[in-house]
C-alpha cells in the first residue's frame, strides 16, 4: 500500500451513497505533510512533461493542486463555480454537475490565465463520474492548451469516471484507486497498481 492508501485505511470513513469521507486529512482539516507528499508524488510521475500550469476546480481541488504547482514551480489556476448568468466573453465556461451536492454549476476561468501556449496538468481530489474532470478538460480545450495529464488523489474505480477519461486517451494517474467500499462494514479495497 502507498502512503495515501494507508492513510485512507486509517482515517477514511465510508458513507452511504458511495461517498468516502476524508475530511480529517484532505477535505476539511488538512494534513499539510500528506499534501506535500502528494505534491512530490505527482511531480515524480509527471516531471517528464513540460508543465506550465496546474488546473483544478474549487474548493477541495485547490488543496491538492497547491503542493503540485509548488513542486513544478508553476502557477495554479482554479475554475470558479459561478451563479452568474451574465458571464462575459472574457471567460472560458463549462457545466459541471456536482457529485456530492447533486447540483449543476457553471465553472469559469478567466481567459487571462490560460492560453494556447500552456501545457496543463489537471488535478483534483476525487474522481467519481468524471463530470468535474470533463469540465476542466473542456476549459483547457477552449483555451487551445495542451493537456499533458490528469492527476487524481482518490479515484473511485467502481464509478465510471476513470474509464471515461482513459477512453479519451488522456494520461490519468490516480494515487489511490478504491475498487470497493462498504458503508456497513467500513471495508475499503484498493486496486493493485505498479
Ligand atoms: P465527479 O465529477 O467525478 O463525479 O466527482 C468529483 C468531484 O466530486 C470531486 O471534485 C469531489 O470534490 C467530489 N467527490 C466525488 N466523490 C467523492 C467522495 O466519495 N468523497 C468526497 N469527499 N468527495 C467526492
Amino acid at each position: 500500500m502507498n502512503f495515501l492508501e494507508e492513510r485512507i485505511m486509517k482515517d477514511g470513513v465510508v458513507k452511504p451513497g458511495n461517498v468516502l469521507k476524508v475530511d480529517s486529512f484532505l477535505n476539511h482539516q488538512m494534513d499539510i505533510e500528506l499534501l506535500d507528499e502528494i505534491g512530490k508524488e505527482f511531480h515524480r510521475r509527471f516531471k517528464g512533461a513540460d508543465i506550465t500550469k496546474v488546473l483544478t476546480i474549487e474548493a477541495s481541488g485547490i488543496a491538492i493542486a497547491y503542493p503540485v504547482a509548488k513542486e513544478f514551480g508553476v502557477p495554479l489556476v482554479f475554475a470558479k463555480k459561478s451563479k452568474s448568468i451574465n458571464i462575459d466573453g472574457d471567460m472560458y465556461v463549462a457545466d459541471v454537475e456536482s457529485f456530492t451536492h447533486k447540483n449543476k454549476n457553471q465553472v469559469i476561468v478567466s481567459k487571462k490565465f490560460l492560453n494556447s501556449d500552456d501545457r496543463i496538468l489537471i488535478v483534483d481530489d476525487f474522481l467519481a463520474n468524471g463530470c468535474a474532470l470533463q469540465g476542466l478538460i473542456s476549459i483547457a480545450e477552449s483555451a487551445g492548451a495542451k493537456i499533458e495529464g490528469l492527476g487524481i488523489a482518490i479515484e473511485k474505480g467502481f464509478q465510471i469516471g476513470g474509464r471515461v477519461i482513459r477512453n479519451l486517451n488522456y494520461r490519468l494517474e490516480s494515487l489511490a484507486i478504491v475498487d470497493g467500499m462498504n458503508a456497513e462494514t467500513g471495508e475499503i479495497t484498493f486496486r493493485k497498481q505498479d
